[in-house]
């Protein structure tokens, strides 16, 4: 049994991140949102793009107006008018200003603003009544940004603000990551599909369900590939062709010590390289992972294969804690792989063997910007699947630790929106 420490970071040592050149694509702005940079975006605006004023009021030379005061007040002829949008039409020469609003152009000859609060104006004249400092309220060309330099770097998620500024600097087509395929495999003699009328002893395949929006929601591709039966051959052949198709493959069940449990025997007559057969965590004991090296060096890089446990609960959890953040690092994502841990309040005592990392589903709650805690109520075992669709986050109590008392912090793996109450 590895430690779930030493299991994570195995597992993020076998993830190779897809290939910047081989495994991107060029697509526009909107088709990139939650997409990966595989390249620098490089913008070819200066940002501000022209010097601008970030006021309205009057652009004026400063040499004319640096003694300026109300006891001396210094009167300047208006020789443009400059709204936002419309490009200077005079050169402003001494003794002379432009009424310019926020955003507009400065004109050639003016280096300052003057807001129009400490101004007064009669007809085509305006009366500056106190100095303003060199260059006030002046944005200067590229002092945000220049052309030519990286504006957001390769590894970058493209979200909201990235895309806002990828719009605004006119970068139209990014090169992106492709997602990661990842195949996904029920195995169990008693599994049917949720339309199938049950038989006695039958169960619904939910982990297909669960892990096609699990990987739907980490930015991968699902490639749902169905229930296998519990027969070595049928299983060989469902694991070569997800290997064949996949970066990621995903299985559940199988993965114990039963007399049907086959998946980690597969996967040695399949020449996986095994690296993870138990992890110290529960749920979640018999997690196996294992690697598929590419048989030519020309060949796409190597398959990671997660045998995940059947139990659905387990199955969930152990995503969360490690298949996550390896599609995550897999997709090109340059850091903040996650998983996400918030502290917490706990409302109850919470318990734990002391013997593996415990994980126990709740509710996250928000109150007043503090998180509390209050795990799910009735059977916390991993085959009750039930109290776990109101459930948020997973409270770790850490190996050799045996309780949580009501009222102390707790550390929660965060995976849903939290409750505000
Ligand atoms: P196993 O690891 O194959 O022994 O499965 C452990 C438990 O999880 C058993 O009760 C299975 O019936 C259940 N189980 C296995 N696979 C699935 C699945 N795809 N969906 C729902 N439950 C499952
Ligand atoms: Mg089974």
């Amino acid at each position: 049994m590895l430690p779930v420490s030493q299991a994570e970071a195995t597992i993020l040592d076998l993830v190779k991140p897809l290939d910047k050149q081989r495994d991107a694509e060029f697509v526009s702005l909107l088709i990139a949102i939650e997409r990966i940079l595989a390249a620098p975006a490089i913008g070819h605006l200066d940002f501000p793009h022209w010097d601008n004023s970030a006021m309205d009021g009057y652009a004026v030379r400063y040499e004319d107006v640096q003694y300026a005061s109300s006891q001396q007040p210094v009167v300047l002829e208006i020789v443009d008018e400059i709204p936002a949008g419309r490009s200077p039409q005079q050169l402003i020469k001494a003794g002379q200003a432009a009424r310019i609003f926020t955003g507009a152009v400065m004109p050639e000859g003016a280096d300052t603003v003057v807001m129009q609060e400490q101004t007064q104006r009669e007809g085509d004249r305006v009366t500056i009544l106190t100095a303003p400092q060199p260059q006030a309220f002046v944005r200067h060309q590229a002092s945000y940004y220049q052309a030519g330099k990286t504006l957001l770097a390769p590894g970058t998620m493209l979200r909201a603000a990235q895309i806002a500024v990828l719009a605004a600097a006119q970068c139209n087509q990014l090169k992106v990551y492709r997602r990661p395929r990842v195949a996904i495999i029920s195995t169990g003699d008693e599994l049917v599909h949720p339309e199938t009328p049950l038989e006695i002893g039958q169960l619904v395949d939910s982990n297909q369900y669960a892990l096609t929006a699990l990987v739907t929601q980490t930015g991968a591709e699902p490639i749902p590939m169905g229930i296998v039966p519990d027969r070595p051959l049928v299983l060989q052949k469902a694991f070569s062709k997800a290997i064949a198709t996949a970066d990621v493959v995903l299985s559940s069940g199988g993965v114990s010590v039963g007399d049907y449990d086959y998946v980690e025997e597969i996967l040695t007559a399949l020449g996986a390289e095994m690296h993870v057969r138990s992890v110290a965590m529960k749920p979640g004991k018999p997690l196996t992972v294992a690697k598929f090296s590419p048989a030519h060096a020309t060949e796409r890089k190597l398959v990671l294969y997660f045998g995940l446990p059947g139990n659905p609960v387990s199955a969930l959890v152990c995503f969360w804690r490690f298949v996550q953040p390896a599609l995550r690092k897999l997709s090109g994502l340059a850091d903040n792989w996650g998983p996400a841990y918030v502290k917490a309040r706990s409302r109850q005592d919470l318990s734990s063997d002391g013997k593996r990392e415990t994980y126990i589903w709740g509710q996250l709650h928000l109150i007043d910007g503090y998180f509390e805690f209050q795990p799910a109520s009735g059977s916390l075992n991993s085959g009750n699947l039930i109290n776990f669709a109101q459930a948020n986050g997973l409270a770790m109590i850490p190996m050799g630790q045996t309780a949580v008392a009501s009222g102390d912090e707790v550390r929660v793996l965060q995976f849903g929106f939290p409750i505000m109450s």
